[in-house]
């Protein structure tokens, strides 16, 4: 999970942020504003705002291109858990508590944490539709340690988006390395897990 990329794979797959609420961004700035404006209005004329109907139409215009906001980061984030349930047998994830997302800023942080719950718990009903396995674990040092020799590399910085392994000298992409690591940690766990 990042901040431009909504998902890394251990493929090296990226899938790009849903920037659905971009496309809509001028209209939902358009309505937002009339919604102010009109507000303002009402009051200066001494009507309640249940009364304008100004007022009204436009925040029920608002309202609509909120829900279709809404519909298309669903529609997107359906498409990509099922792709991602049909692709695979068993997927893991990162634990988004103690995941990178944490550090960025607060804006990016609410809605990629908005995201990752959502996308955790179509993963988890598909999963059990299709049966297939999720597992969710710690990223713990995930960034930091060498997916091809398990090198501990020390912190990376988040703006380090490339690395090489000293030990191995391979070169790493952050995320992609990262979610190799995060892969062979569930995989693990499967492992452990009585039978
Ligand atoms: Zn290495």
């Amino acid at each position: 999970m990042g901040e431009s990329d909504l998902m890394v794979l251990s493929t090296g797959d990226k899938i790009k942020t849903v920037r659905s609420h971009e496309q809509l961004a001028p209209k939902r700035l358009y309505w937002e504003r009339r919604v102010a404006r009109r507000a303002r209005k009402a009051k200066q004329n001494g009507t309640t705002l249940t009364e304008a109907e100004n007022y009204q139409r436009a925040k029920e215009q608002r309202a609509r291109i909120y829900q279709k906001e809404k519909n298309q980061r669903q529609d997107r984030l359906h498409k990509l858990t099922t792709k991602l349930v049909r692709d695979f047998d068993v997927i893991v994830l990162e634990d988004l508590q103690t995941a990178n997302l944490m550090k960025n800023h607060q804006l990016a942080r609410s809605i990629a944490a908005q995201f990752w719950r959502e996308i955790r718990s179509q993963l988890a009903y598909k999963c059990v539709k299709y049966g297939k396995e999720l597992i969710v674990v710690n990223p713990y040092k995930t960034s930091q340690i060498c997916s091809s020799c398990g090198f501990d590399d020390g912190k990376h910085a988040l703006d380090i988006r490339e690395w090489d392994c000293p030990n191995c000298h391979a070169h790493h992409d952050r995320d992609v390395n990262a979610a190799k690591n995060i892969l062979s940690i569930g995989l693990g766990q499967t492992l452990v897990k009585p039978a």
